[in-house]
């Protein structure tokens, strides 16, 4: 995959109203992005799949929806006022800025390309006779980059966990890592920046009190741990899911809906007894990923990552990584967080944040579990993986399909009469005001049948379903499948249970038990 690849979806989004640049026609706004009539439904449609696995499928999870706003205090106890920073540096002749430890990691990630490249190489050199485990420890090439992966590693974790910025420039400078931009390898120093938004709650004639977007939906879950173990009677373990908005003034905003300024989170933080952590980890760990492998993209697009650095509350976290376009990048995170954030809140507020367990007869502050993953990143994963380019073999021409999971796709099923005559278009009608009830379907009648169908597979429509003469005679349509381009011939009675066994969520949700 390449960054043309991003380049195509891009466009393509824009084409078929899947993401729009915000406020475009005033040249847009950094970062931020507006979901259209096609990217609203497949977005919907993810949430749905999230919400149903984590809420429906486990019966000691319930969600919630919090306020975007809370209260100033949140942010002080949750540690994002002195420490939600980036750590930036600039190019002095590009006047780009970039976050230092993400050019750190590209240059890791060029180094083992580097290998990979060289892997590549021997295998073509010695074909079957290619040992590359052996190859792997022996070759002075790989072994040379291996070691200064290595130090790099070594000198970048401690610098991380010490917070030691000065370090992390010397890595910059010491590597002769230079700006993507120019080539130029003149650095500033590398400071902190706070990523928070902030504004002022109140009208001006009041005491204006400074209050934040929030960054993160899980303050919104802590805040109400108390509140919805009570009225929900939750016996630990269990958990609370929420799916809502965060902010954060992201310095360096590429990659299109990769990294934003406003995005959407879909976080679940599950309580545990204090020492059963790592149970509850390790399966939350393996259920996320199953999650994402249950889209039928290839398990070979997704990887864990385990953090180089641990924040100072956490035990154990791992990153479930995509490969993108741009290489393999965070789109999910699983993170123990130990007692953190309730004894925080505890302090900070005065409420004793505390669960009364009947089976040890005790109470204590309960460990969290946390899944915490990024809907607008999934939602590139999916186009990323869906995007086709292919040759009509019938025809020789180009066809460009979203193959989509059809629980997924915005709009399910596309009505085509074959002519806009003969009475077709009246039986059209009455099919799509049937199928309409029960999923989101589309009605067609301008253009050819083969240019109606490339508008659908561009939209990732899993099936067209064509009304003809012979469904004046024998009250069948034909039945068309995106993948395949394959047509069957179905009775209209039958329309909706073979279409709901095809497109259902519940089928895709089968796959994860
Ligand atoms: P990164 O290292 O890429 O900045 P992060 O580790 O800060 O991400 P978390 O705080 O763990 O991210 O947030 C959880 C998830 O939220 C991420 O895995 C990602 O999918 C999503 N996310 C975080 N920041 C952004 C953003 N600026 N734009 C879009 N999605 C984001």
């Amino acid at each position: 995959m390449s960054d043309d690849l991003l380049k195509k979806i891009i466009a393509h989004s824009k084409e078929y109203g899947f993401i729009f640049p915000s406020s475009e026609i005033y040249d847009g706004l950094g970062a931020v992005y507006d979901y259209g009539q096609n990217g609203a439904e497949l977005k919907n449609n993810i949430k749905e799949y999230w919400w149903r696995s984590m809420v429906q499928l486990h019966s000691n999870i319930v969600g919630i929806d919090a306020a975007i706003f809370m209260h100033p205090k949140v942010w002080e106890a949750s540690g994002h006022v002195s420490a939600f920073n980036d750590p930036l540096i600039d190019n002095k002749d590009s006047k780009k800025r970039y976050r230092a430890d993400v050019l750190i990691e590209e240059f890791r990630a060029k180094l083992e390309e580097k290998i990979q490249k060289e892997v590549e190489k021997g295998k073509k050199k010695f074909g079957d006779a290619f040992n590359e485990v052996q190859f792997l420890e022996t070759n002075p090439n790989v072994i040379r980059t291996k070691t200064k992966i290595d130090e790099l590693n070594k000198r970048f974790i401690n610098a991380l966990n010490n917070n030691d910025l000065e370090e992390l420039r010397q890595i910059i400078i010491d590597n002769e890592i230079a700006c993507p931009e120019s080539g130029s390898k003149n650095w500033t120093e590398v400071r902190q920046f706070n990523l928070m938004f902030s504004t002022k709650l109140g009208s001006l004639s009041e005491v204006a009190n400074t209050i934040y977007l929030r960054p993160e939906t899980a303050q919104g879950i802590f805040v109400n741990f108390l509140n919805v173990m009570k009225s929900g009677r939750m016996k630990i373990p269990f958990g609370i899911a929420q799916i809502g908005k965060a902010f954060r003034n992201e310095i360096v905003a590429r990659q299109f809906i990769f990294r934003m300024r406003e995005f959407e989170q879909m976080e679940m933080q599950f309580f545990v007894r204090p020492g059963d952590e790592m149970k509850w980890f390790n399966y939350w760990k393996e259920f996320r990923i199953k999650w994402h492998k249950n889209l039928g993209f290839g398990d070979e697009k997704y990887r864990f990552h385990e953090h180089d650095k641990l924040a100072h509350y956490a035990n154990a976290a791992f990153d479930i990584e995509f490969d993108f376009p741009m290489g393999f990048k965070e789109v999910e995170g699983i993170h123990s967080r130990t007692d953190f954030d309730l004894s925080q809140h505890q302090e900070f507020s005065g409420k004793k944040m505390q669960y009364f367990d009947p089976d040890l007869n005790e109470s204590y502050v309960p460990y969290v579990v946390e899944t915490s993953i990024g809907l607008d990143r999934t939602f590139l994963t999916i186009l990323c993986a869906a995007y086709k380019e292919e040759i009509v073999e019938s025809t020789g021409e180009e066809r460009v399909v979203l193959a989509i999971p059809p629980a997924l796709a915005p709009v399910k099923i596309a009505v085509l009469p074959l002519v806009k005559k003969d009475g077709l278009p009246e039986i059209a009608d009455k099919i799509f005001d049937k199928l309409k009830l029960h999923f989101n379907v589309i009605y067609e009648e301008k253009d050819s049948i083969g240019k109606r169908y490339r508008r659908q597979d561009a939209i990732g429509t899993p099936y067209c379903i064509t009304i003809d003469h012979q469904t004046k005679e024998d009250n069948t349509v034909t039945l068309r499948h995106r993948d395949t381009m394959e047509q069957e011939r179905i009775s209209i009675d039958e329309l909706i249970k073979v279409a709901d066994e095809k497109v259902s969520m519940a089928k895709l949700l089968e796959g994860l038990l």
